[in-house]
């Protein structure tokens, strides 16, 4: 009886937890789409006030008292079932939580909103000196968490834990350099092939009323639910989950650019997917939350790329598209089209590059965000460190910092460990995309004929409703049979482009 009162309490003060959490997030949304620059400065106070009130409510010492009374009773015997998961994950985020000084959580959280600021007007003015002061601060505070939560091996473990549970450093690093090596052959006979799409086709003008109805629809039809969503603009798109119902997403648009709008909506819509396939039975509760951002971007990825850039999808859409843009693409053929949108050269903007290269984009910021974290990199040699990988890795050099080192928001937000996951995300997508064709039998007549409901329930089945039950690593094993690898990314990229391209 005791255990089962300890349990209603901790699943009460959990959900109050989660109820200031969305308001975090919500002015997270309004800073990010429609905050004017004057009020970041009291924007920043009340990101840190509320970081600070929720750290207080985490580590309250009846949570801890709740959780070792509740540690070895029958309500956690079942490490994976729904008492034993909520139970589990609040010791971990509990143990980790009370590790962090809440003065440390209110600075980075002040310096956070600063810095996406100040990064969005260095950006704009070609100036990473501007940033460089703020930059150093945050690395330095980073760092400083780092060693209060502790690690195995480096500090970047500690903050590569707070975006997928249970990976390492190493490991990461050595995904990535065997992803690399397996793509380096890919990567340089498609720049061989004397067959190149016509990739003018997607700068002509797509006026972007157009662009958002359009990109609403195929939202819409894939099973992005606007009844309980909305889409807004951005200057970096991102989803947030506000709560059961109310699941907000992001893009931007270009009137010259047809990919960066749409497969921005089409990104985020496949996260917003995943939020709204989460269990409302359990809200608030880790049985109703996402399980690492790793797993998100495979959902992502998966409805972006597997989906979005096959050609049984366009199949579909493209009498669409047509429709919606008479004058860019009334006199251009479906496979020149689809050859556009699936067009592979080694560039410098990650949010645009293609699937073959994208990850040699993370391998890049990886290997950067590890040096500044290990005090391997001073901030001020950041930008020519930058430019030497991308030669080094994507034969490119970047003309400036604003298409350089200033392209993307995450350190300025304090979002150190985070690049990675957008690596294994492409990962588990193409995992879990070879499972589902094998379970579903032939998801390229679903496409052909707009039907994605039997893709998106596999996915809600197995990668939604389990929220936190499993960590990244099992849930791709009980899903799968087997282990993370880079196999089924590397056989779908090679099938799909070699075909394009013409090659054997
Ligand atoms: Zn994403």
């Amino acid at each position: 009886m005791h255990h089962e009162t300890a349990y209603r309490n901790l699943c009460i003060a959990t959900r109050e937890v989660a109820l200031l959490q969305r308001v975090q997030d919500l002015l997270e949304w309004d800073e990010q789409t429609q905050m004017p620059p004057a009020g970041a400065a009291y924007r920043a106070d009340q990101a840190a006030y509320l970081a600070g009130l929720v750290h207080q409510k985490q580590t309250a010492p009846e949570i801890g008292a709740w959780l070792r009374e509740l540690a070895h009773s029958p309500l956690a015997a079942e490490p994976h079932g729904d008492t034993g998961t909520v139970i589990r994950c609040l010791q971990q985020d509990y143990e980790k939580k009370v590790r962090l000084p809440q003065s440390l959580v209110e600075e980075l959280a002040r310096l956070s909103v600063q810095g996406q600021q100040l990064w969005s007007e260095a950006r704009q003015h070609n100036d990473f000196a501007r940033f460089r002061p703020l930059l150093e601060k945050m690395v330095a505070l980073k760092r400083q968490a780092a060693e209060a939560l502790g690690y195995p091996e480096t500090p970047y473990d500690a903050l590569l834990d707070e975006y997928e549970p249970g990976a390492s450093t190493a490991d990461v690093s050595r995904v990535l350099r065997e992803l690399r090596a397996a793509l380096v052959p890919l990567v340089g006979a498609l720049a061989d092939s004397p067959q190149r799409p016509d990739t003018t086709i997607l700068s002509r003008h797509y006026p972007i009323a157009a662009q958002q109805s359009l990109g609403q629809a195929v939202a819409a039809t894939i099973g992005f639910d606007f009844s309980a969503g909305r889409l807004n603009v951005t200057e970096h798109p991102f989803c947030i989950g506000l709560g059961p119902g109310d699941v907000r997403i992001t893009t931007r648009y270009n009137d010259h650019d047809f990919a960066d709008g749409f497969y921005g909506i089409l990104h985020e819509a496949g996260h917003g997917i995943y939020e709204q396939g989460l269990d409302r039975a359990h809200d608030g509760l880790p049985t109703g939350q996402d399980v690492s951002l790793g797993i998100h971007e495979s959902q992502s990825r998966l409805w972006e790329n597997q989906v979005g850039r096959s050609r049984p999808f366009w199949e579909y859409f493209y009498a669409d598209a047509q429709a919606a843009f008479p004058q860019a693409l009334a006199d251009v053929p479906l496979d020149a089209f689809y050859g556009a949108v699936n067009d592979v050269r080694p560039s410098l903007i990650r949010t645009e590059a293609d699937e073959v290269t994208y990850n040699l984009h993370i391998l890049i910021r990886f290997e950067l965000e590890v040096a500044l974290i290990e005090d391997q990199l001073p901030v001020g040699d950041l930008p020519a460190a930058w430019n030497e990988k991308y030669q080094h890795y994507l034969g490119v050099t970047p003309p400036n910092d604003a298409v350089g080192v200033l392209q993307d928001v995450h350190w300025g937000a304090g979002l150190f460990g985070y690049f990675p996951t957008y690596a294994l995300g492409n990962l588990y997508a193409a995992q879990f995309f070879a499972q589902a064709a094998q379970d579903l039998g032939d998801l390229e007549a679903d496409f052909r004929q707009g039907q994605f409901a039997p893709l998106r329930q596999w996915l809600r089945q197995h990668v939604h409703q389990p929220g936190r039950r499993f960590t990244p690593a099992q849930l791709v094993q009980r899903i799968t049979g087997q282990p993370l690898s880079h196999a089924p990314l590397i056989s779908q990229l090679n099938e799909k482009y070699r075909a394009l391209y013409g090659l054997s």
